[in-house]
């Protein structure tokens, strides 16, 4: 292979992509802020005269530079200066994967949702609002209470939303959300959450990944479950069905999250997509016969996708969160998780640790679920306790 592909933004993402790169012999430059992030440490382009770009991935000159040495550009962010990505997708030899389009769309959660429910996807009501009390009654009169009030942009971890159950928090929202262009999601009493890898081939073909369970404390992925645990299939083949729907209805290459709802009569709605590798795909690492990532440099350069099935009967991924500033939690969770059988530790490389900070994940695999119980309840036991 001797291309090379420019990704922006260097976090845990990239790094798990750079790392599956390294397996292909495809060289990778990453743009991001610092000589030494976590993507950057894990390869150094080979090509000569390349290396790592340090700035900001929402800086249309660095990504300019970026674009000047490589074949595709990606992202592993989808908050990226996207208006230079669509001068560049006819520039770059290989293009822009996914294209700016998506991740136009998907970069504003209102457009996205709109995008979604004018194509005919399961999305629960939605309206814009302004940050204002006025407008949160009214938005609170159409939807009902309790409510959830998004940011439309820049969001994660549940950083971006609040949830309005009484008017009289109407301030508060308005102040925790500072300022934020907003829109208000009705509530959906889900029973589960769930969330499907989808993958798309420059041709548009669409494969998806198992079903699989996520589980959020504090608006975190906390644990993933593989497969979904469901005494009714045609639940799974539903939610694949409506996550790949949803990801053909957007252009580009590459593999998309699609995080989804699961309502106790069996309806699925969509939440949101990630037009990226996602959190709900570090499991494909140790558990799928292809990973997230690798399937994603294999769309993105036209290479034929490989099977996304799993290939042990049950997994569990759990994040391991920053408890403070501090290092060593952390690395006496992870040395704990090493004498666990089937346990892989993934440790990111970040050079500061804060409390609810993503610092790295444990993948569990094993024969029958009883033994993932087996295998998951020390891990749980010894988590650092971020998440109560
Ligand atoms: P991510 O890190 O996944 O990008 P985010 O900041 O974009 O997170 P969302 O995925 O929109 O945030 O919401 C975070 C969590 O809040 C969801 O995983 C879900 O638990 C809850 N949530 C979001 N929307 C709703 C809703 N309409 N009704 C009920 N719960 C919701
Ligand atoms: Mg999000
Ligand atoms: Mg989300």
């Amino acid at each position: 292979m001797d291309k090379v592909v420019g990704i922006l933004g260097g976090g845990q993402l990239g790094r798990m992509l750079a790392a599956s790169a390294s397996l292909l012999n495809i060289d990778v430059v990453v743009l991001d802020f610092g000589e030494n992030g976590p993507a950057k440490q894990v390869v150094a382009p080979r090509s000569p005269g390349l290396s790592h770009i340090d700035g900001s991935f929402a800086d249309p000159e660095k990504i300019l530079e970026l674009s000047s040495k490589v074949d595709v550009l990606t992202v592993e962010i989808e908050h990226v200066e996207v208006s230079v990505l669509e001068e560049l997708e006819t520039k770059v030899p290989l293009g822009v994967h996914p294209s700016p389009f998506t991740i136009k769309v998907i970069q504003d959660k209102y457009v996205q949702k709109l995008h979604l429910r004018d194509a005919g996807c399961p999305v629960s009501d939605f309206i814009q609002t302004e940050s204002t009390v006025e407008s949160l009654r009214t938005v609170a009169e159409q939807l009902g209470l309790p409510l959830m009030l998004k940011s439309r942009t820049l969001a994660y971890d549940g950083r971006g939303n609040f949830v309005l159950n009484d008017l009289s928090q109407a301030e508060e929202a308005i102040a925790a959300l500072g300022g934020r262009t907003l829109y208000a999601e009705k509530w959906v009493p889900f029973v589960k959450e769930i969330a499907v890898m989808v993958v798309r081939s420059r041709s548009g073909e669409v494969v998806s990944y198992p079903v699989v369970e996520t589980v959020h404390k504090q608006n975190i992925c906390h644990l993933v479950f593989a497969p979904l645990r469901s005494r009714d299939p045609s639940i799974a083949a539903r939610a694949r069905t409506v996550a790949e729907n949803a990801v053909k209805t957007l252009k580009g290459a590459g593999v998309f999250g699609v995080e989804m709802f699961l309502m106790a009569d069996g309806t699925v709605y969509l939440n949101e997509i990630a037009p990226r590798p996602h959190n709900s795909g570090h499991y494909t690492i140790e558990a799928c016969e292809t990973s997230q990532y690798e399937n994603h440099l294999r769309a993105i350069l036209d290479l034929p996708l490989g099977s996304t099935a799993l290939k042990v009967p049950s997994a569990c991924m759990l994040n391991i969160l920053g408890a403070s500033s501090s290092f060593s939690e952390i690395t006496s969770f992870a040395n704990f998780a090493l004498t666990i059988p089937g346990a892989r530790v993934h440790l990111y490389g970040k050079s500061e640790s804060r409390k609810g900070r993503k610092m790295g994940h444990v993948t569990v695999v094993a024969d029958s679920d009883a033994q993932l119980s087996l295998r998951l309840r020390p891990l749980l036991t010894n988590l650092p306790g971020v998440h109560d």
